[in-house]
């Protein structure tokens, strides 16, 4: 393989600008080059949306022929003026900031859903990491990602006559991927190697341009790789954990190698789940090596500028690989950093045999979060374990909701609508004072939603041909080809991965009424459903084959369709068209959820359980929750949960969403329709923006831990970690004295004698803590030192006056204090009086 494969080919001179604009992502959601492209190469365009690859594909003869077309020029010449223009005008982070993330922020993911054409997504984790990358360009954040280049990625669906799901795995030649071979400084392609059992695999290094933002890839296809190796990053999520481990080991030690070689001193890491924790053990042995330390002061020095999202909402999600497997892949990298498994584990789970990525991304940050407020209060439970006999309310997750990157998923009418009512450049702004859309007329909104509408329906009836129409197996051609899909009719959307927890069957708990709402025909409801099961997901592949079914009975065919291969491209066309969005997850299941998000803008309503981020966002006048009341313990009797909630599902659908939407004035529009329209158009699309998402990880976590990453130098490091092994010393010898309470006037008041052993009263907080019950909410009163006791030694006195509660409410608890250290996390050690 030689670098000229990989040579852009010579382009007319006065078009040679065109290369910096077809590698820039950009053109996935900015439309300004489109025509360009679409003149280079329609048919290309049209089929692929990739402008790398039109400009690959265009013919010598045509591009000469466009350089001396002048009216090609001058558009040429525009985008090129207003591509170098972006690049350089000022930004939020520019003018806000102050350059503190110089070196920038090294972010981490397994998977990234940019744009249809760099398929090497699966679901929402993807095209989070996409929007995030995207939303980090409009602001000017310095992001650099790094993730893998999958030669196959996630498989490709199709449905057979059965409705059973068929799987391929169509090859990504990276020749027509919008990315190019990473060069380093002398011109090189970018290598760089990690070491395996018994050989060392090496790594061809591509970068993809977001915007302002690079996003480098790794890929292990290197021809003096073993055939086994060649194919390490060939899936994504392929189910065989030894192929995860060297997928994780790849992105996580070969990405921070990768920045390294490139000599990158980023500011921050950040790691978009646990999957990519090596990289923070790898940030950490370099940072040794730098400074001479020992692996402890090294991990403590770079921790607190690590931050761990986490996206799992059960234990059982963890990533976690045998101490066996772990063992055996991780002993020559090991064996390179001069560290032993049992650090790692140790880190990871206080030396338990298997290793937790999970846990390791806990041991190795400074901070981690949940993606919405409900899933904070999940995170905590489910990493109690690591905190010892910390309450889980105490666990010190914290939360940034998720958002969608706007001007990726705005529609064209939705864009004009808009445009004329904010102007142009709104979504690139904080979108803290969005204007609301009150010059906006009731008649022009519902044109927009029409319009989309019709356009959604109109796709989706080019899809069905593309799917060959089902020939012979429908009952009728003109069904199977959508042709029986109504413009004016209410639209429902479910699109999204067929696994248990979404309940994509919830729907069909009750066909008959399903079909009831579906062949009503004054109040028709139609729907387009879409989403793969994972290949080893038998249940998910069964609900897939249910539905098609259904699609099929009498009743209701042409007024359900399925669409095969739910991907990005899928997505947008039907968060633009479809009037209610539905999500259906079993609570607490779903982590944020973010494909409701997307109908915002575009003024589609959700109806979706009460979970996620809909928890927090949910108004009535907004949209539909299904059962915001219930508590927390009935939500968790599975099967009760389930009746309950596809009841009220067919409730919402039938007592108020339908009507609702056919409930026409004396003009002909739906009022009340447009009026939740605007409300949640006007309420919710700026804060279920990645825009406000990463403008909260930046002010709420990057500034404030680069801030104390500043303080963990070599010295200050070593010294914290002399503090933590004093206080380790001296633990497990700390006891309580006399505790006396009484009441003083409306207040009782506590009276509480601790043996310190020596260690310095200045180290420890003592409190008073009292669990939430019908006295009142949880309590965590801190104590005041009141000097040591005459005759005792090592002893100290606190005390506290706290609201009355009966005595046996209230436990006392001794906890280390220490500003400097991230508590908890860095250091749970507590005491209980019982
Ligand atoms: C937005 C999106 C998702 C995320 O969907 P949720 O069901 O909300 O988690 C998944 N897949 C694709 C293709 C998307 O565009």
């Amino acid at each position: 393989m030689t670098l000229a494969a990989y040579t852009m080919r010579a382009l007319p001179a006065q078009l040679s600008g065109l290369m910096a604009i077809a590698l820039d992502l950009q053109w996935s959601w900015h439309h300004g080059c489109d025509q360009l492209w679409r003149q280079l190469d329609e048919e290309i365009w049209e089929a692929t949306h990739n402008a790398w690859l039109v400009l690959n594909s265009a013919s010598a003869e045509r591009l000469q022929q466009l350089a001396e077309d002048p009216e090609f020029l001058t558009r040429y010449q525009q985008q090129l003026n207003r591509h170098e223009a972006f690049n350089q005008c000022p930004t939020w982070y520019s003018e806000n900031c102050g350059n503190q993330l110089a070196g920038g922020v090294a972010w981490f993911c397994m998977e990234y859903g940019v744009s249809e054409s760099l398929p090497l997504y699966s679901g929402g984790l993807g095209v989070l990491a996409g929007d995030f990358l995207k939303a980090s360009s409009d602001l000017g954040v310095p992001v650099t990602a790094v993730g893998l280049l999958y030669q196959q990625g996630y498989f490709r669906q199709a449905l057979n006559a059965e409705g059973e799901q068929l799987e391929f795995h169509p090859y990504n030649d990276p020749t027509m991927l919008p990315v190019n071979p990473l060069r380093d400084s002398n011109g090189e392609w970018a290598r760089v190697n990690v070491p395996f059992p018994g050989r060392t695999v090496r790594l061809r290094a591509w970068k993809g341009q977001v915007g302002r933002c690079e996003l480098l890839l790794l890929d292990s296809n290197d021809p003096r790789n073993e055939p086994g190796d060649r194919g390490i990053t060939s899936e994504l999520y392929s189910g065989d954990p030894e192929k995860r481990l060297q997928q994780e080991m790849v992105l996580g030690i070969g990405g921070w190698r990768l920045l390294a070689q490139l000599g990158r001193k980023p500011a921050l890491c950040h790691i978009n789940e646990g999957h990519s924790a090596l990289a923070l053990v790898e940030r950490a042995v370099h940072w040794q090596q730098q400074n001479e330390t020992s692996f402890e002061v090294a991990r403590l020095a770079t921790r607190a500028t690590n931050l761990f999202t986490t996206h799992t909402s059960v234990a059982a999600g963890f990533d976690r690989f045998p101490a066996k497997l772990a063992r055996l892949y991780l002993e020559p990298w090991l064996q390179e950093i001069g560290q032993p498994l049992e650090t790692i584990l140790t880190v990871a789970n206080g030396g338990s045999s298997d290793l937790n990525m999970s846990g390791l991304a806990l041991g190795m940050s400074g901070r981690f979060n949940g993606v919405s407020q409900i899933h904070k209060q999940v995170t905590q439970s489910i990493f109690q374990p690591w905190f010892g006999r910390w309450p889980a309310a105490d666990v010190p997750a914290e939360y940034v909701t998720n958002g969608v990157h706007t001007p990726s998923w705005d529609s064209p009418e939705a864009d004009e609508l808009w445009t004329s009512a904010c102007g142009q450049d709104r979504w690139r702004q904080p979108m803290t004072d969005l204007c609301p859309l009150k010059e906006t007329t009731d008649h022009d909104l519902w044109q927009m939603r029409r319009n989309q509408r019709h356009r959604l329906v109109y796709y989706l009836r080019a899809r069905l041909q593309s799917q060959h129409c089902e020939h012979n197996y429908g009952n009728s051609e003109e069904a199977a080809c959508g042709l029986l899909l109504d413009t004016e009719s209410l639209t429902l959307g479910f699109a999204r991965r067929f696994t248990d927890y979404k309940r994509p069957d919830l729907l069909l708990t009750d066909p008959e009424r399903l079909i009831r709402l579906l062949s009503n025909r004054d109040r028709p409801l139609q729907i387009v459903l879409a989403g793969k099961a994972h290949p080893h997901d038998n249940e998910g592949k069964d609900i897939i084959k249910r539905w098609k079914q259904f699609t099929r009975l009498p009743e209701v065919e042409g007024r359900v369709v399925f669409i095969e291969d739910y991907d990005m491209a899928v997505a947008s066309e039907l968060i633009q068209g479809v009037d209610v969005w539905l999500n259906c997850p079993r609570h607490p299941w779903e982590a944020c959820g973010t494909s409701g998000m997307k109908v915002l803008v575009n003024g589609g309503l959700n109806l979706s359980q009460y979970d996620g981020w809909w928890a927090e966002a949910w108004q009535p006048e907004l949209g539909w929750a299904i059962r915001p009341g219930a508590t927390f313990e009935e939500l968790s009797q599975t099967d009760k949960h389930d009746e309950a909630d596809a009841e009220e599902l067919y409730q919402l659908l039938e007592n108020q969403v339908v009507p609702e939407f056919y409930l026409r004035n004396e003009q002909g529009l739906p009022a009340n329709w447009l009026a939740r329209i605007r409300a949640s158009m006007n309420e919710l699309t700026a804060r279920y923006s990645a825009n406000r998402m990463v403008r909260e990880y930046v002010t709420d976590f990057y500034l404030p831990m680069v801030a104390q990453g500043a303080e963990r130098t070599a010295a200050g490091a070593d010294e914290l970690v002399s503090v933590k092994e004093t206080i380790a010393r001296h633990w497990p010898r700390l006891r309580f004295g006399t505790m006396d309470a009484r009441e003083e006037g409306q207040k009782l008041r506590f009276d509480l004698d601790v043996y310190l052993d020596g260690l310095s009263p200045e180290l420890v907080a003592v409190e008073l803590v009292a669990e939430s019950s019908s006295f009142g909410p949880r309590l965590v009163q801190s104590m005041a030192f009141n000097g040591p006791l005459q005759e005792a030694e090592q002893t100290y006195r606190y005390y506290c006056t706290v609201p009355p509660r009966p005595l046996e409410h209230f436990t006392p608890r001794i906890r280390i204090h220490e500003p400097r250290l991230n508590l908890p996390l860095e250091d749970a050690h507590i005491l209980w009086l019982r």
